[in-house]
């Protein structure tokens, strides 16, 4: 295949999205056009956002909105308020949307935005001047047919209800298919709250069963005990697996005998969502670092990007990982880890229950109907379960880890897709 020049960015998120893009492309020999348009976003877009402060100054923040590709369907992907966001950190989060999304088997793009803010300096009105004012200046690039946000760091329903409030005045027209991960008692869905943690559960019974492993007794640690870390457990727990070990930014949580996962979500849930004083009998208190390098049969990274990386690697025992968070491995991890024989599930497979979901809340409010948490979960647990199912049987076909057979798929799909429609919108 005729070398081309690959773009690199000086973001370390642009630059592992696009290297991770890059070597799948060329193993698959993708035609070097189709590298050059998906090595891109289609659209990239800016906005200066204004806020009058509660003190009458007014203080102007930038916000961002980029759609990877819509080769699929509309681009999809949450917004974000902190303060490393910029373009190419949304760039590159809007590019791994696409690939999960395109893997997930759903109908969309990728997209994502944000603004760059430390949320927590901001009044609730304040907050709420920003979010809808971001929101009429992004309107005109989103839509229920054209790109649809959702929560994602520091956002939650409420800032979806401002900006879908915001944006179906301005397009003159009430669009709740506009937006995902509403609150549940305004368009929101039954079952979205734990769809992440579900959709990580699913992968973790995928793939001891593959490895011929079963879930009685196996010993399962889950680092992160936030939405997806405890939903994860609690469907684990209730599953039979023994959880030896949890942790939060207080620390680590090991038990040898199992941790009783319904009394440590009852305890964070009434201690600030925190773990911090956390006691049963047997349980050894650990820093972080030391939780991740304990035995056990599964980890479940379900927290922050990094926190596998070269220098914890190799001390890592676990037989399999499975990635609940977004870029738990650094890329020097997955070469060692992978010499080591460990399987790891990747983030963009084993945590797409979340966007499976917001696919689930857009069909409701498109049709008007809405559906049981029952439902939800069956067809959430299907739709994980065929997934898991295509990328291992790629990955054993190809002779490959599971990161590089879903980089295969996704790619394969979107590029299908762009081959039957070109590209001239
Ligand atoms: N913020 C989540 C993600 O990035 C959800 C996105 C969505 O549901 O659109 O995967």
């Amino acid at each position: 295949m005729a070398k081309f020049q690959r773009r690199t960015s000086s973001n370390i998120l642009l630059k592992t999205a696009l290297e991770n893009f890059y070597d799948a492309a060329e193993e698959m020999k993708l035609d070097k056009g189709l590298i050059e348009v998906l090595c891109r976003p289609e659209r990239a877009v800016k906005v200066a956002v204004p806020v009058q402060m509660d003190n009458g100054t007014v203080k102007v923040f930038d916000g961002y909105r980029v759609q990877h590709s819509t080769a699929c369907g509309p681009s999809k992907g949450g917004i974000r308020f902190h303060p490393c966001v910029d373009l190419d950190e949304c760039e590159a989060l809007a590019m791994l949307m696409t690939w999960k999304c395109s893997l997930a088997g759903i109908p969309y793009g990728g997209g994502k935005g944000g603004i760059s803010v430390d949320p927590n300096t901001l009044s609730k009105n304040e907050r709420e001047r920003m979010t809808r004012t971001f929101a009429a200046r992004i309107s005109k690039v989103i839509g229920e047919w054209d790109d649809i946000p959702a929560p994602d760091v520091a956002t939650g329903g409420q800032e979806m209800v401002w900006i879908l409030d915001t944006v179906s005045k301005l397009h003159g027209r009430f669009e709740p298919a506009m937006l995902t991960g509403k609150p549940v008692s305004y368009w929101g869905s039954e079952g979205r709250t734990s769809a992440t943690g579900l959709g990580v559960y699913t992968c973790v019974k995928e793939v001891l069963e593959a490895g011929g492993d079963t879930f009685k007794d196996s010993k399962i640690i889950i680092q992160g005990f936030g939405n997806v870390g405890m939903n994860n457990a609690l469907f684990l727990h209730n599953s039979g697996a023994k959880i030896v070990g949890i942790s939060d930014i207080t620390g680590g949580y090991y038990c040898e005998n199992g941790i009783d996962v319904p009394a440590a979500v009852r305890y964070a849930q009434e201690n600030n969502k925190l773990l911090e004083g956390y006691d049963q009998l047997g349980l050894v208190k650990m820093s972080n670092e030391d939780i991740l390098t304990q035995e056990c049969l599964v980890l479940c990274p379900c927290a922050l990007e990094g926190v596998i990386n070269e220098n914890n690697a190799k001390l890592i025992k676990a037989k399999y990982i499975v990635e609940g968070a977004n870029g738990p491995t650094t890329p020097e991890a997955d070469k060692i880890l992978d010499k080591r024989g460990i399987h790891i599930v990747p983030d963009f497979l084993a945590n797409s229950g979340g966007v499976i979901g917001s696919y689930f809340e857009w069909a409701q409010n498109l049709a008007g109907y809405f559906w049981t948490e029952d439902e939800y979960n069956q067809r959430l647990i299907q739709i994980m379960e065929a997934n898991f199912k295509r990328v291992f049987k790629y990955a054993i076909a190809h002779n490959t880890t599971m990161r590089r057979a879903a980089f295969c798929v996704a790619i394969e799909r979107v590029a299908d897709n762009l081959k039957l429609r070109g590209f001239f919108l």
